[in-house]
C-alpha cells in the first residue's frame, strides 16, 4: 500500500471503486477526498455516483478530533514538501 498523501486520478478512481463495496480503508477515503478537493476531473468522475457522495459527507462528519489533527500534520508536511519543488 502507497504511504503518500497525493493520489494519481488512476488511483483515485480505483479508491473511488473500492468505497462502493465498502472496500477501502478510512485512511484511502481521507486521500479520495483530498483528491477530489483540487481534482475536477475526478469530482466529474464520483459525481456519477451519489451513494459515493453521500458516503463520503457521512465519513467526513464521522472524522474524529485525533484523526483530523493526524491528517492536518501529514497534509501539513506534503504541502511544505510541494512548496520547497
Ligand atoms: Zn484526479
Amino acid at each position: 500500500m502507497s504511504n503518500k498523501i497525493f493520489l494519481s486520478c488512476e488511483e483515485a478512481n480505483h479508491t473511488c471503486d473500492k468505497t462502493q463495496y465498502n472496500d477501502a480503508t478510512l485512511w484511502e477515503k481521507i486521500k479520495l477526498t483530498l483528491h477530489l478537493a483540487y481534482c475536477v476531473a475526478c469530482r466529474k468522475y464520483t459525481k456519477n455516483n451519489t451513494k459515493l457522495t453521500h458516503l463520503i459527507k457521512q465519513k467526513s462528519v464521522k472524522l474524529d478530533i485525533k484523526e483530523k489533527t493526524k491528517m492536518q500534520s501529514v497534509l501539513d508536511k506534503e504541502l511544505a514538501k510541494q512548496n520547497n519543488n
